[in-house]
């Protein structure tokens, strides 16, 4: 099993978030360049990226599992604003050039908000933005997120993603990435997750699948709300989400947390606990809370 969650890329870069996923027991992560919120971000220093590849070495994370995420104001589905959808482009082809200094192979996007734009004008924007993103020499592979369908949110289904791939040139540079809290308050049943496998592999493929992110959803199956909630505290339940970790379709596709905080604490640790041992821990958010205030060092 590839598991991790979300964490932190400090002054510390790829090192610093190498170090809080192996705190986490994790054998692998995702990070932001920066804030998730904004477009700020700083140049990658090769002498931390160096000491992070032999770090994760000695730590059973292999490189090619890492994942990074883009930032979520990046809107490549909109050309109203021109500069705008310009601005984004080029914010996705510098981050990929940083990540790639790092070695990391896989780019999260989510795929854009139409906003008042015709849906099919929007999907096509998106594909159209990608083609100036990625060119023969690109090497990671950017993922496109299904989305909840929150506001205009695009990418909202296994046809609109595949409308979106459709149109894309280089084919094997993009692929997908699962959200389960957003395939259920997209209108998917969880329980029924090898249905939605069926169906992704005839209608896409499921060799596109690169990375899942698993969340338990605050509200019920087809709310377009997305509100992630703590593994087993919310309307999915622990055992439809061990069910989707374990799922031997997706045995080789990292699984990442991104599960809220429990109060001022990270739950990951304490999640991957329970999903190693298969086992849901009622206690959770209290658990976590007396981890961390019994180790304040870790
Ligand atoms: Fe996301
Ligand atoms: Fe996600
Ligand atoms: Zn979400």
């Amino acid at each position: 099993m590839i598991i991790g969650s979300h964490v932190s890329f400090g002054k510390d870069q790829l090192l610093g978030a190498a170090k809080i996923a192996v705190s986490y027991g994790a054998n692998t992560f995702m990070f932001y360049t920066g804030a998730p919120q904004n477009t700020i971000r700083v140049e990658i220093k090769s002498d931390i990226t160096s000491k992070a590849h032999n770090y994760m070495k000695e730590n059973n994370i292999d490189i090619n599992n890492v994942i990074c995420h883009a930032p979520y104001i990046i809107n490549l589905a909109n050309k109203e604003k021109i500069e705008s959808w310009n601005f984004s482009i080029s914010f996705l082809k510098n981050e990929i050039r940083r990540i790639t200094e790092m070695g990391v192979g896989y780019i999260v996007v989510h795929p854009g908000n139409a906003l008042k734009l015709d849906r099919m004008m929007a999907l096509e924007n998106i594909a159209d933005a990608i083609n100036y993103i990625i060119d023969v020499e690109t090497k990671p592979m950017l993922l496109l997120e299904t989305m909840a369908g929150k506001g205009s949110e695009c990418g909202i289904n296994i046809y609109e993603l595949k409308e979106i791939l459709s149109k894309i040139n280089l084919k094997d540079k993009v692929g997908i990435c699962l959200d389960t809290c957003h395939l259920n308050d997209s209108g998917v049943d969880i329980a029924k997750f090898d249905d939605y496998l069926v169906e992704f592999a005839k209608e896409i493929g499921l060799n596109k699948i690169k990375c899942v992110h698993v969340n338990d959803s605050k509200n019920v199956i087809g709310s377009h709300k997305d509100r992630h909630a703590n593994i087993g505290l919310g309307t999915i339940g622990f055992d439809n989400l061990i069910n989707v970790i374990y799922n031997p379709k997706l045995k080789d596709v990292p699984k990442i947390l991104e599960t809220p905080y429990i109060g001022e604490y990270p739950p990951y640790k304490l999640e991957i606990d329970m999903i190693k041992n298969k086992k849901f821990n009622p206690n959770l958010e209290e658990d976590v809370q007396n981890f961390y205030k019994n180790e304040p060092n870790f």
